[in-house]
């Protein structure tokens, strides 16, 4: 059952930021992740500061180099945006239609890690002896672990770090703009960098014309199924060759996670440098139990993923 808690609904910045600065309080906006941890006591609140009212963050437009997305607006908008393909495509295989009607790209942003040990009632975990995510000392996926591994398995972040978004922060003390990675903190129990009392207002996404983004997603179901790995892809080229190429995991670890394949600048983009990528990424992204899939299967599907994505940009014929 939902805990009792107060609804506020401001209409500015200024006084979501003011509600936020109560104890207890927690910012809300489709719920669809957060009234499902707050039913199952993965999180608490006493007042939820709802975006319903607050306006200037429903905004997608493309606007100089940049793509600009208000923090509020619904997964099913962008899925329907065409400016980056990737982007729309990964929200479209977020969830179920309904959810993506109602969920936004703040929330997903700033979506709860996940786990076999915490997604779950507050019986079965307490007769788990609970673990350090919620009212626990232990952590059940790394033995002697002293900080939560729980996944980051939201689907729009890979994407976004792959294209080197940015994020706008409001806070007491002012708005700031930030890479969207440093948002994530690496610890699973407290995933985001983020005091309380600050909000994303919205997220801008390079738009080079020399970039190509895809994104595939690992599930077990092709709804309604959270991705047990989520690889982008993301490669700038300079005629036939990488001027940079990034590649991102999510479902993995608390933060979405990034190899390094700055050598691989100047190279030709053919099936050899496909192969390169793909062997780089699999060497790099090592899955934990943190999910209730075999870590083994989920590591060997790396490879495949990233060359699934190179095949969608039409990038490993030769
Ligand atoms: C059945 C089901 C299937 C799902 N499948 C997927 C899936 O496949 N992939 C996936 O990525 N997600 C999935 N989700 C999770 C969720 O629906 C989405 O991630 C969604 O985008 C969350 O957005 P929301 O607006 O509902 O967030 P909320 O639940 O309102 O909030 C989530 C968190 O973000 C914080 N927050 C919200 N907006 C902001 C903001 N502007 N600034 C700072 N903090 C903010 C909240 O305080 C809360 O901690 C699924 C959920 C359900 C119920
Ligand atoms: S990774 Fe460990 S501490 Fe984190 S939720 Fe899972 S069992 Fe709990």
């Amino acid at each position: 059952m939902l805990p009792e808690c107060d609804v506020v609904f401001p209409e500015t910045v200024e006084q979501a930021l003011e509600a936020l600065s109560a104890e207890g309080a927690r910012l809300i906006a489709g719920g669809t992740d957060l009234v499902p941890n707050l039913t199952r006591g993965v999180s608490r609140a006493r007042v939820l500061v709802s975006l319903a009212r607050l306006a200037g963050l429903d905004g997608l437009e493309a606007r100089g180099n940049a793509l600009h997305i208000g923090a509020r607006v619904t997964l099913a908008r962008l899925a329907r945006d065409p400016t980056v393909s990737a982007l729309s495509r990964a929200a479209a295989m977020i969830a179920s239609p309904q959810i993506r009607n109602t969920a936004t790209v703040g929330g997903n942003l700033c979506l709860d890690t996940r786990c076999v040990y915490v997604n779950q009632s507050e019986l079965w975990r307490g007769a788990n002896g609970f673990c350090i995510k919620t009212a626990g000392a232990v952590c059940h996926v790394v033995e002697g672990g002293k900080s939560c591994v729980a996944a980051s398995a939201a689907d729009l972040p890979p994407v976004l770090v792959a294209l080197d978004a940015t994020i706008d922060v409001a806070s007491p003390s002012g708005a700031r703009t930030i890479a969207l990675e440093q948002l994530y903190s690496n610890n699973g129990a407290t995933p985001l960098s983020l005091a309380p009392d600050q909000l994303i207002t919205a997220v801008s996404v390079p738009l080079d014309p020399h970039t190509r983004a895809a994104y595939r997603k690992l599930r077990v179901r092709q709804a309604i199924d959270f991705a047990l790995l989520g690889i982008a892809v993301a490669i700038t080229l300079d005629g036939d060759r990488c001027a940079s190429v990034r590649v991102v995991a999510g479902g993995l670890a608390p933060a979405p996670r990034r190899v390094k394949l700055d050598e691989l600048r100047g190279e030709r983009v053919d099936r050899a440098f496909v192969e390169r990528v793909a062997e780089r990424a699999e060497h790099a992204f090592r899955p934990l139990d943190n999910v209730a899939t075999d870590r083994a299967w989920r590591r060997a599907m790396v490879p495949v993923l990233v060359r699934d994505a190179f095949d969608e940009l039409g990038l490993s014929a030769s």
